[in-house]
């Protein structure tokens, strides 16, 4: 019988020694331990800085189509998870070691959680290429067994400050490129919020060994449960964090009277743009709800080896770039995306609209996220066309798996309940202000009622807004919630039994 992994089982190689109590089993998935959902195991494959080769994309295929559901799953860190796994076989493990794709130390292979923008090397605004370091902090993770001590969900991002910006993501250590004062380019200092410090690229690694020094100090590395990097720098204060961090390091931290500038996104991970080397472009190709069969993939692969420089990048808003094409080829490209019914327009309906896995795959959720979001992709895409990109999210919970950055319209996961039966609903937020989610404009609707709503609010947008280049949320954002229930008007739309229980 062939050795096989399990679920929860981890194969430790005889050459290295770790103490089990120091390495207990990640809540997060991985390729070493498999973690339960609804629908099979969930296999989750670190990809740094989001660059995967095509010989890397084949063996994630073939895992895919013998042990999973057939499709590959891109997540909102620009890794990749197979579901509906049951059992593989250790050779399929081996095979991604042998490509790459996992850590030859299986115990740190959770943590090479490291982020870079999708175009870092090939983008025309950035003011440093992120990549160099990015490996060199895969390497130095791979090479120390001692990190797998860190929390599950340790990462780290590098923004280039180029035109596709990854700052917002929730990376627990973040560098963002910046031109001070004194002309010269430094990395600034992200802890959850901005510092005032800035470094030299050289000094990147060096910072982030202390940072994470200073934090295994912190914790009881015996526990199993590890606090949150940044819970850990919020307990003790950032400034006394950085104290600490300052006495492990061999050269002075500089700081800066820069205020850091906050970039807009650009929407330029999908769409063909100009590279910052002459005559190359990319395409960035939206994938529904972040789901591409394997199929699809491999056709992706096969354009990447022919047109590109046969590498994929995969970004966390879960759509694909296809880098390094040859501007002559580009519309080829293009329509050889479109045969096989993907589609690049960053102002289509369905490449705004993210789910989080939803009641289907996940215990905490209530509502069917993902078929609510097909739903409406569907419905949205055969009835309007928009000309400015507007990010649709649903949320089975609160937790917001799916999507951390601000967004249009966000649905969150409701359970509605009147004379004795149950149904799937959504209360609907809209801008940007007040929470996370912007601000509550109607509670428990009905799934059934959804599409219609969310078209009339982008109908009555369309119609209303000041001019062409108002977005969505600005929009929003000029009236009081009574105002706009006035203007959206969706009484009529209402028609199912459970109409009553909205606002
Ligand atoms: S947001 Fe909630 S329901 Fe959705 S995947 Fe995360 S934990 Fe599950």
């Amino acid at each position: 019988m062939s050795a096989s992994i399990k679920t929860s089982s981890v194969n430790f190689p005889p050459e290295i020694s770790v103490n089990q109590s120091l390495f207990d089993t990640p809540k997060c998935p991985g390729i070493f331990y498999q973690t339960p959902a609804r629908d099979g195991n969930i296999i989750r494959v670190r990809i740094p800085g989001g660059i995967i080769n095509t010989l890397q994309l084949s063996a994630i295929i073939d895992l895919a189509k013998n042990f999973g559901d057939a499709n590959v799953y891109l997540t909102n860190r620009a890794n990749l998870q197979i579901r509906g796994v049951r059992e593989i076989p250790s050779t399929a493990v081996t095979s991604l070691q042998q490509v790459g794709l996992a850590a030859v130390i299986p115990e740190i292979d959770h943590i090479r959680n490291i982020m870079a923008s999708p175009t870092a090397g090939i983008d025309v605004e950035e003011l440093i290429n992120t990549l160099p370091l990015v490996r060199e902090l895969d390497n130095y993770i791979c090479s120390h067994p001692e990190l797998q001590r860190l929390s599950a969900k340790f990462s780290v991002g590098f923004d280039g400050s180029g035109t596709v910006a990854i700052y917002q993501q929730p990376n627990d250590i973040k560098f963002v490129a910046v031109r001070d004062l004194d002309g010269e380019i430094y990395l600034r200092l992200l802890l959850g919020n901005s510092t005032n410090i800035v470094i030299h690229q050289q000094q990147c690694l060096p910072v982030i060994v202390a940072l994470i020094k200073v934090y295994l100090m912190q914790v009881n590395i015996h526990t199993s449960s590890k606090p949150r990097f940044l819970e850990v720098v919020k307990n003790l204060g950032t400034e006394k964090y950085l104290e600490l961090v300052k006495s492990e390091l061999p050269f002075v931290l500089k700081r800066t009277n820069i205020q850091f500038d906050e970039r807009e996104n650009k929407h330029h991970h999908l769409d063909i743009h100009q590279q910052k080397q002459l005559n190359l472009s990319y395409i960035g190709i939206a994938i529904n709800l972040g789901k591409i069969s394997t199929s699809n993939l491999q056709k992706l692969g096969e354009i990447a080896d022919v047109y590109g420089n046969k590498t994929l990048r995969l970004t966390p808003w879960q759509n694909i770039l296809i880098p390094d094409i040859e501007n002559q080829n580009i519309f080829k490209v293009k329509s050889e995306i479109a045969n096989i019914g993907l589609q690049i327009s960053a102002s289509s309906p369905q490449s705004g609209i993210v789910a989080c896995t939803g009641n289907q795959g996940c215990k905490a959720g209530i509502t069917d996220t993902k078929a609510m979001a097909t739903i409406l992709a569907e419905y949205l895409t055969s009835r309007i066309s928009l000309d400015l990109p507007c990010k649709i999210h649903l949320t089975s919970c609160s937790k917001s798996c799916a999507y951390h950055g601000k967004s249009d319209i966000t649905l969150l996961g409701a359970t509605i309940e009147k004379n004795g039966l149950r149904t799937e609903g959504y209360n609907l937020y809209i801008g940007d202000l007040e929470t996370n989610f912007g601000r509550e404009i109607y509670r428990n609707l009905p799934s059934t009622e959804i599409s219609a709503v969310v078209l009339k609010i982008l109908q009555i947008y369309q119609e209303k807004r000041q001019d062409l280049q108002e977005t969505f949320v600005n929009f929003v954002n000029h009236y009081e919630i009574p105002t706009l229930q006035k203007l959206f008007n969706i009484d009529h739309l209402l028609t199912s039994i459970f109409k009553e229980v909205k606002d």
